[in-house]
């Protein structure tokens, strides 16, 4: 059973990596009118080009799935360089984080093509069934909800349905099928699944006891690097150092 709440930097973690955040973004003045998610962020003491990408990386700690940032650059087979986002090694998984309004994914599918295997499905026997899986990982879906003037949902009931609908983790598969998240109650890794065996331990997803969907449970860990710092909303000036 996944917690969704686990917080994996303590308070001195997440102060010192807010710091270390304020001070890359004052030398990056001239993308102030960037929106937040675009700028540079520090988590984990990894430097991340975007606090989307940082994100990125602390749901994936809440879903206790190791990652890698940035590990290498690969040569596609047209001659393109490219460098995938996160490396994923426990499950079989690369994840390319893409902003909204950032279409361009040739790449991330020109990779997940040359990583594809031909075996029969049910004849595979490669480490990752299918071969490696690659994903776009999406800004979480906000929910702006239009209730009508009749509607007489109580703030309690308002705020259940926004907590459904709203703030989770969103990834689009660049396999031409559905890509589901679950967490495996074999290994009790989450892991994104489009074949019917965790990508982690191999066991069979599909039909198995105690297989719970992560899809609409998960809770996208928003990085601001101005949090540990006090203010959710207004960007801090940094301490004086
Ligand atoms: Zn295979
Ligand atoms: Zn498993």
């Amino acid at each position: 059973m996944l917690q969704d709440d686990i917080n994996p930097r303590c308070l001195v973690e997440a102060i010192t990596d807010d710091i270390a955040t304020s001070r890359l973004r004052r030398d990056h003045t001239a993308d102030s009118g960037l929106a937040i998610e675009a700028l540079p962020t520090v988590y984990r003491g990894t430097t991340f080009r975007s606090a989307l990408e940082a994100s990125w990386a602390a749901t994936l700690d809440s879903l206790r799935i190791a990652w890698e940032y940035e590990p290498e650059t690969v040569t596609l087979p047209s001659g393109a360089r490219y460098l995938p986002d996160f490396r994923l090694p426990q499950i079989g998984v690369w994840l390319e984080v893409k902003g909204e309004g950032v279409p361009r994914v040739e790449k991330a599918i020109e990779f997940r093509q040359s990583l594809r295997c031909d075996c029969l499905p049910h004849r595979c026997s490669c480490r990752w069934v299918g071969g490696e899986l690659v994903l776009i990982g999406h800004p979480p879906r906000s929910w702006t909800p239009d209730y009508g003037e009749d509607d007489h949902r109580t703030l309690w009931a308002q705020a259940v349905i926004a907590r459904r609908h709203g703030g989770h983790p969103r990834w689009t598969s660049t396999r031409g099928r559905a890509a589901w998240l679950a967490f495996c109650p074999n290994c009790a890794h989450g892991t994104w699944f489009d074949s019917p065996h965790c990508r982690a331990c191999r066991r069979r997803l599909v039909g198995a006891e105690g297989l719970e969907s992560g899809n609409q449970k998960v809770r996208f860990h928003r990085i601001t690097g101005v949090a540990a710092l006090g203010n959710d909303d207004e960007p801090h000036d940094t301490p004086a150092a």
